[in-house]
């Protein structure tokens, strides 16, 4: 079974403001909550000079603090919001989902990153350091508008995390609890948009021709991943973000070649596909290689993670790991695989399945 979500998505290289006032056109709205935060209300501001806007809101906040969404809802309320428009990353857009969460309020997403939170019904939110995230048809946008020219502000780094992060949505869905072979489809083909993409883009951060080949494989790969579920990569990454307040994209960036060389053994046809999308002899030949281009983050360490913190993450992260993830996971070779994504070192697959620890050495990415 495959459900597709309804969405209607324009992409609109240069063109946010008039496709924007389409869709709240089309929604009928009168009074649009605007939401960005300080440095995007510029942008914010030109976008959205074309629809009646009742209220602009700019307090936005990583992981959506509970107090902060009730703030915004309150606002909402007060102003007799009837649709939101939000302009930023995966933070803006999860707080308008928790507006809409409560309120049934419809959104029209204009995406700044890559994290691809416009395409999915998930809403996260977070409460004395626990991330709560749950699915609900309310939270996910009517509509996405994708303005290439809004991401070449992105700076360099940011923008190879946040375009890994939508790797890593590709890669997990091809294991994930629900996938289906629709969302195969769509994953292997987020992959070929994204390693098409991210080189122009790390290259020069204002390749409009990079930023709309990245932005179309973070859209699929996005459609693919909350189709699919979480898979052991987001769960990995979940719970060590929980724990150490590391940077989304950044852990994102740092764990998926370390699963992509533990899971692909096991899944020899996913992998096969994968290598293709990459055009590598090897999914993870693939990655390396894009990483290599793309000068990606390396290691947890560099983030804060402690290096007491991976025992203390073992136990967590086997319990949410779903039962049909490719390679069988034990306390060991999950110890080897978070131990590697802490310091950094290469990941091979068969030092990481025997539960011993790379050889930096040998590796293009070590550091
Ligand atoms: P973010 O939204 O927190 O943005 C990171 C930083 O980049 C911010 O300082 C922001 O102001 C800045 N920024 C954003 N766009 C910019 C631009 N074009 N130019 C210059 N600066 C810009 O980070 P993110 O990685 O986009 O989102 C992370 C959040 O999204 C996390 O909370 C994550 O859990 C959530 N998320 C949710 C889903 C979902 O399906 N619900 C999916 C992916 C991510």
């Amino acid at each position: 079974m495959h459900e597709s979500l309804p969405q209607r998505v324009r992409f609109a290289t240069g063109e946010a403001a008039a496709a924007v006032a389409a869709e709240i056109d089309e929604l009928g709205a009168r009074r649009a909550m605007v939401i960005a935060s300080a440095r995007e209300a510029e942008a914010a501001a030109r976008i959205t000079s074309g629809i009646p806007v009742a209220l602009r809101h700019d307090e936005v906040v990583m992981h959506v603090p509970v107090d902060v969404a009730e703030r915004a809802r309150e606002q909402a309320a007060e102003a007799g919001a009837d649709a939101i428009v939000c302009v930023g990353g995966g933070s803006t857009t999860g707080l308008a989902k928790a507006i809409a969460l409560t309120t049934g309020l419809p959104i029209v997403a204009v995406p700044t990153t890559y994290a691809g939170s416009e395409a999915t019904n998930v809403w996260g939110l977070t409460e004395g350091g626990t991330k709560r995230t749950g699915v609900d048809p309310r939270v996910l946008p009517r509509s996405v508008v994708y303005d290439a020219s809004l991401l070449a502000t992105l700076p360099g780094e940011l923008a190879v995390a946040s375009g890994l992060n939508a790797l890593a949505h590709c890669v997990d869905a091809m294991w994930g609890p629900r996938v289906d072979p629709i969302d195969q489809v769509f994953a292997v083909e987020g992959i070929r948009g994204l390693a098409a993409g991210l080189p122009l883009v790390a290259a020069a951060a204002e390749s409009v021709e990079g930023i709309e080949k990245t932005l179309y494989g973070a859209y699929l790969a996005a459609v693919s991943f909350t189709s699919a579920g979480s898979g052991m990569h987001h769960k990995i990454c979940h719970v060590l973000g929980g724990m150490f307040n590391l940077p989304h994209a950044q852990t994102h960036a740092v764990v998926l070649p370390h699963v992509l060389a533990f899971n692909a053994p096991s899944a020899p046809e996913a992998e096969a596909r994968m290598a293709s999308a990459f055009g590598a002899p090897t999914a993870v030949d693939g990655l390396a290689g894009l990483r290599t281009a793309l000068s990606s983050p390396k290691a947890l360490a560099d983030y804060g993670m402690p290096e007491g913190g991976i025992a203390e993450a073992v136990g967590p992260i086997l319990a949410a790991i779903p039962d049909n993830n490719p390679t069988p996971v034990t306390e060991e070779n999950l110890t080897a695989l978070l131990t590697a994504a802490w310091s950094g070192e290469h990941p091979t697959t068969s030092s990481l399945r025997s539960g011993r620890r790379g050889d930096p050495e040998k590796s293009e990415e070590s550091r």
